[in-house]
């Protein structure tokens, strides 16, 4: 008890200056950029050098974007770039961090390895989340010597215009550490929710079975992709269609999420053959230039 205290004022907010973001695709860049703009310390990591320059690329386009619209103030645009650094090595991203946040791939025993090395790399007072859509944050922890300082913050796409994240608590996750991050979501500027641990939490389990369905109807030829995501956003009002979505998310990782869900939840969540087919054809949605809607010319 006497140590919960202790490890909750060592990981209280203020000790939170040093973010580390593992995994520089879609979601990992978003993340080290909003975090870098809020005023925490960054270092994104990835294994690909490759992953590392997009991101970089990524990162510093959309912050002179930004500043040159007037969304972001010219000083607050420098002290971000300032804010970030970038590695390959995992033992140089996290030896000065605070919380690790992990955006690798929706691969549960890539992101257990993950969290293993996380474990004995990072330092003792370090929080350790993972983005997961889907995957259990229990499991994950179960790696480590610390599941009471481990969690699931998810983050929607693209990080810096989506307001939410999910905070889901593991087994064995300590109320400070749930503290923590919904403290760090408010400096983020975004609106945290707190969900029980179940597979796909609120939002991707609700998200994967639209998508999934509208897939299963272009499918069968009930209507063309564009009117199918017209349907929703005129009819349904989402801001929104879950084909332009799914683009988005990129297939492959809709794909890991529907086959987690598959696995756990049964029948009502089998991927639809349209998206194993897409996938194979490695039409993978914005980031490969073409999904259920081609990007080639935007
Ligand atoms: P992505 O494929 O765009 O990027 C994954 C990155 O992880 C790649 O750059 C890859 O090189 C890197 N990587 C792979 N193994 C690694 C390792 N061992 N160490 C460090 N980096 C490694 O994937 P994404 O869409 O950004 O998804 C990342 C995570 O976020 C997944 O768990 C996914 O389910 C979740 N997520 C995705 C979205 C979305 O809209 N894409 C939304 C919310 C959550």
């Amino acid at each position: 008890m006497w140590n919960n205290e202790y490890k909750s004022i060592l990981g209280g907010l203020r000790m939170i200056n040093h973010i580390t973001v593992i995994g520089g695709g879609t979601m990992g860049r978003g993340i080290a950029y909003t975090a870098a703009l809020a005023g925490f310390e960054v270092t994104l990591q990835d294994i690909s050098n490759e992953a590392i320059e997009n991101a970089r690329e990524y990162i510093e386009t959309l912050l002179n974007k930004n500043v040159e619209k007037g969304y972001v103030q010219l000083e607050q645009g420098t002290d971000a770039k300032k804010n970030l650094s970038y590695t390959t090595e995992l033992s140089e991203a996290v030896s000065q961090t605070d919380l690790v946040i992990e955006a690798a791939l929706e691969i549960m025993e890539l992101k257990i390895n993950i969290f293993k090395q996380l474990d004995e790399l990072a330092p003792a007072h370090a929080i350790l989340a993972t983005n997961t859509s889907t995957m259990s944050p229990t499991e994950i922890a179960a790696a480590t010597g610390r599941p009471d300082q481990c969690i699931a913050m998810h983050f929607f796409n693209p990080v810096h215009r989506m307001k939410l994240i999910e905070i889901i608590r593991g087994l064995d996750t300590s109320d400070s550490t749930v503290e923590v991050v919904k403290q760090v979501a408010e400096k983020l500027g975004k609106v945290a929710v707190e969900v029980n641990e179940f597979p796909g939490f609120v939002t991707s389990r609700m998200n994967c079975l639209i998508g999934n369905e509208a897939m299963n109807m272009l499918m069968e030829g009930v209507a063309s992709a564009e009117d199918i995501d017209k349907a929703l956003k005129y009819g349904l009002n989402h801001p929104m269609g879950p084909l332009e979505l799914a683009d988005l998310v990129g297939l492959d990782s809709r794909l890991r999420n529907m086959e987690y869900l598959y696995h756990q939840l049964g029948e009502k969540y089998r991927p639809s053959p349209m998206l194993v087919k897409y996938v194979k054809a490695g039409r993978l949605g914005r980031k490969s230039g073409r999904g259920f809607f081609d990007y080639t010319n935007k």
